[in-house]
């Protein structure tokens, strides 16, 4: 079989580059063994505001006028909702938060997003003595829907192999690359944390950042807007919610821990007075890198191997972006952002 790219992986990082080949008429064969599911246990929001310091998010306004109308494309392309936009609203814990929100509302970066007005409505379940700031332009891709059609669509058409990718049994030559009966002219590793099991790139700093989630149902909490607070809150409809997220550093496994549920209904309890039931508990590694940038770029001394990874903990926004700079940068010879290339670390 011959085909212009092998993709590894298939989160969104593998999606992306999977669609901007499309875009492109470029054939391609995946490979997928669900060894990882950060992609498919996000809680999928796009936000340009980081929502503890109430600064822009690294290029967001970029990122959203391009990750969008990827989103609608796929939206068309199966004929199916996945981008779900909601309002954010940020819980105060102080007077101090509030004049720090307002403060950054003169940001021009940030006026786009940020609402100047403080909220003070009352919600049932929701302790909140000293308000909300609202944001704007905001809202929630539901991945795990979007993988999984756009998985079964590649495997209706033969181009997705769910099966391990052996680092061991590539072959590489001067302008292909042989993978058992597979010749193809370049190679995409999208392995999210498995990249760590890649003997071309494992030298790259990724970090992992292990996240938990629960889904609960509380029948007497009813909002359909998304809550940030010491956890955010958001709602699934007919009084379901997803709590999240943890951060660990430490724990490499994917599996929901005793210590992430408590850490989660322990921060979820101090705010949220209504009782709940606990429906769902998952975990999965986010991609994280040292200086908090992309990982995208050629291997140093095989040009035909790329590597787009790093996305960390906004993979929703920034994917898009990401894949069509190393499409540019393997197809047309367009450099890529330093901030972004592997080149700072080799
Ligand atoms: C709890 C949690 C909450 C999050 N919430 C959000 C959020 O609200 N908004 C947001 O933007 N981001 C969020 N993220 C971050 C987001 O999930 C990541 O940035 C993104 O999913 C990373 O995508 P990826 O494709 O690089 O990696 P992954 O999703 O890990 O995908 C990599 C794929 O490669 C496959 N793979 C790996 N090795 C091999 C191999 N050898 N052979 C074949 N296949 C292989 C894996 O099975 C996997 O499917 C969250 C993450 C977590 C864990």
């Amino acid at each position: 079989m011959s085909v212009d790219y092998i993709i590894v992986g298939l989160g969104l990082a593998g999606l992306a580059f999977a669609k901007e080949l499309e875009n492109h008429k470029k054939s391609f064969l995946v490979f997928e063994d669900n060894s990882q599911n950060s992609s498919l246990v996000a809680g999928g929001i796009y936000n340009p505001v980081v929502l503890k310091r109430f600064t822009p998010v690294w290029n967001a306004t970029e990122q959203l006028n391009i990750a969008l109308p990827f989103y609608s494309a796929l939206e068309n392309q199966f004929n199916k909702k996945y981008d779900f936009p909601i309002t954010i609203y940020r819980l105060f814990k102080s007077v101090e938060e509030q004049n720090n929100w307002f403060s950054a509302c003169d940001n021009p970066a940030l006026s786009n997003y940020m609402d100047t007005k403080l909220i003070k409505e009352r919600y049932e379940g929701i302790s909140a003595d000293f308000g909300y700031g609202k944001l704007r332009n905001t809202g929630r891709i539901d991945t795990k829907s979007l993988l999984k059609d756009y998985r079964n669509y590649l495997s209706q058409r033969k181009l997705i192999r769910n099966e391990s990718f052996q680092y061991e049994a590539v072959k590489i030559n001067e302008n292909t690359v042989e993978y058992k009966d597979v010749i193809a002219s370049k190679i995409v590793f999208c392995e999210g944390f498995g990249l760590k099991y890649n003997p071309f790139f494992n030298e790259l700093p990724m970090q992992e950042a292990k996240g938990e989630l629960i889904t609960i149902h509380a029948p007497k909490l009813n909002i359909d807007f998304f809550i940030k607070s010491a956890v955010f809150v958001l709602p699934l409809g007919n009084n379901f919610y997803k709590i999240g997220a943890t951060f660990n550093w430490k724990d490499k496994t994917q599996l929901p821990t005793e210590e992430g549920k408590n850490e989660l209904t322990t921060k979820l309890e101090s705010f949220m007075t209504v009782p709940y039931q606990i429906v769902e508990h998952v975990a999965g590694i986010r991609p994280t890198v040292k200086d908090r940038r992309p990982l995208v770029g050629k291997h140093p001394k095989h040009q035909n191997m790329a590597v787009l990874n790093g996305l960390g903990t906004r993979g929703v926004m920034i994917a898009p972006t990401l894949a069509k700079a190393l499409y540019n940068n393997l197809e047309n010879g367009i450099a890529l952002d330093k901030e972004i290339s592997i080149a700072r670390f080799l």
